[in-house]
């Protein structure tokens, strides 16, 4: 491997990669499973792609990084700040982390404190992280490496590609990539002068967005190229239904716009190789699922029949993943033979509504509030189906871990659940090519006749278990996602070979 302090030879492409999340160091969501993978991915494709997130409380230690850059002041007025340098856990990639302890080291969440409540100087912390992410690439560093491509994530970087624009010298070309419109970054125009950016960028053809600094629209606004994580959503924000207010602005740039499915890691999430299940398992030993099945149930303490529909679902508890809609529906669902394991958190009103369910019909009904790996891992094996009822999903991965498990989602019609799944309409069950259910509106009454719709399969052995194993037999790699990506970065930078 390179040392991230050397320049590297040849003709690899360098990329700065900017998040704010990486699994396993830290996670609440699917940025951080595309942060783990994507780099890594681009790595074993001759990408020099490295890494740069925020060093949060005991991440230093995790990637062993030793100093590279001290006494950094992005902000006259602001916090110093240092650049570590290190390695991922187990993976070849390197990473660079933004050490300003009186931003970063906090308990409680990289966005929220432990009640729930956005960290009251997030602009600050991430529009460091930010300035640093742009100064890293213009040569105002001691840096011995320039990437070409600054490749940023949602808004916590998204102010990345306006700094880069105010440096007249800068030559390295930007990606922004939209893991979810809905979180905005939206801050108070205070914040201008606070962070550096001259008030003449504070316009709608700017950072202003309803009055608001909107960090998510710097990135869309000023970065060369946009990218949201699957084809479909990549569509839907384009309109006003999904565009959030961002739909002109993303009209406006369709032809820089593209949308690419995010993959799975594959060895991570394989029921024949899972230390975190009862009974590993795979296409030709499906019956063994089954001991998996019964091992949830009893330690969720539910009373399931065999010929009962055991239901899995791991998300955020939010009106995103309409989670409300499974809670409608649970008094019209109950009346079939059918069981829910429930895992997540995220609203106090919904989180409230699962407990009460899971205290008022124990046999029926676990919910498990909060973030467990291992749970997430046992649902997904040992559910007969799972539920992502989303209102919008730019890609979703739950529905490919749950076919990879032989578990079929059952799914709304709506961005990356679209891209990911196939319905099983009488024609794909035919044609072997039906991985899931897919329905369309988002309502309890839907949600009730697409899980009708699943009994039905489930009712068939031979219809559920080739549904199951063409589900299982599906390709989500990263490989796939990551030469898309590294299509598009060569689309900015010139080949020196064929100069
Ligand atoms: P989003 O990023 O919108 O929350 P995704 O489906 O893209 O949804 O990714 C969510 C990731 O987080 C998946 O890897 C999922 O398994 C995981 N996850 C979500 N909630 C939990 C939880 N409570 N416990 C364990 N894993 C969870």
């Amino acid at each position: 491997m390179n040392s991230p302090t050397q320049p590297i030879a040849g003709h690899a492409i360098q990329v700065l990669f900017v998040t704010s999340e990486m699994h396993p160091l830290i996670k609440t969501g699917g940025l951080a499973d595309v942060s783990a993978a994507l780099p890594a991915a681009l790595g074993a494709l001759g990408v020099n792609c490295r890494v740069l997130m925020p060093a949060y409380p005991g991440l230093i230690e995790a990637v062993g990084a030793e100093l590279i850059l001290d006494g950094l002041a992005p902000f006259a007025w602001g916090p110093r700040c240092r650049v570590l340098s290190g390695q991922v856990p187990n993976s070849e990639v390197p990473i660079y982390l933004l050490d300003a302890p009186e931003l970063y080291h906090r308990p409680g969440g990289p966005y929220q404190d432990d009640s729930g409540f956005d960290w009251p100087d997030n602009a600050l912390r991430f529009g460091l992280l930010s300035r640093v992410a742009a100064q890293l690439c213009v040569g105002q560093s001691a840096l011995q490496w320039r990437p070409q491509v600054l490749h940023a994530n949602d808004w916590q970087s998204g102010l990345a590609a306006a700094y880069l624009k105010l440096n007249p010298s800068n030559a390295v070309r930007s990606v922004f990539s939209v893991h979810n419109l809905a979180f905005q970054g939206n801050f108070s125009p205070d914040w201008m002068p606070r962070l550096d950016l001259p008030w003449s960028l504070f316009a709608p053809e700017g950072l202003e967005f309803h009055n608001w600094l909107s960090f998510i629209k710097s990135g869309l606004y000023y970065s060369d190229r946009l990218t949201t994580v699957s084809p479909s959503y990549a569509k839907e924000i384009q309109t006003p239904e999904l565009g959030l207010g961002l739909d002109g602005l993303l009209r406006h740039r369709h032809e820089s716009l593209s949308g690419i499915l995010n993959g799975i890691n594959p060895n991570e999430w394989d029921p024949a190789a899972d230390p975190h299940i009862a009974q590993p398992y795979d296409q030709d030993r499906l019956d063994d699922k089954a001991a998996n099945r019964k091992a949830l149930s009893q330690q969720l303490g539910l009373n399931v029949a065999d010929d009962f529909l055991l239901l899995g679902m791991v998300s955020r508890m939010t009106y995103q993943k309409g989670s409300d809609l499974v809670l409608d529906a649970l008094p019209e669902l109950l009346r079939r033979p059918l069981a829910c394991v429930v895992l997540g958190s995220g609203d106090t009103e919904l989180e409230q509504r699962w407990r009460e369910w899971a205290a008022r019909r124990p046999d029926r009904i676990a919910v498990h509030i909060g973030y467990n790996e291992a749970l997430a891992h046992q649902i997904e094996a040992g559910s007969d189906a799972f539920l992502m009822p989303s209102r919008f999903e730019p890609c979703g991965l739950n529905q490919m871990y749950s076919m990879r498990y032989g578990t079929p989602p059952i799914v709304r019609r709506t961005g990356g659940l679209v891209d990911s799944v196939t319905d099983a309409s009488p024609s794909a069950l035919a044609s072997s090519t039906a991985t899931g259910v897919v329905f369309d509106t988002a309502s309890p009454a839907a949600l009730v006749s697409a899980v009708d719709r699943t009994r039905a399969l489930y009712e068939q052995p031979d219809l559920w278990r080739g549904l199951q194993i063409t589900g299982m037999g599906q390709e989500f790699s990263w490989t796939r996602s990551a030469v898309a990506y590294l299509e598009l970065y060569r689309t900015l930078i010139p080949d020196p070979s064929t100069a």
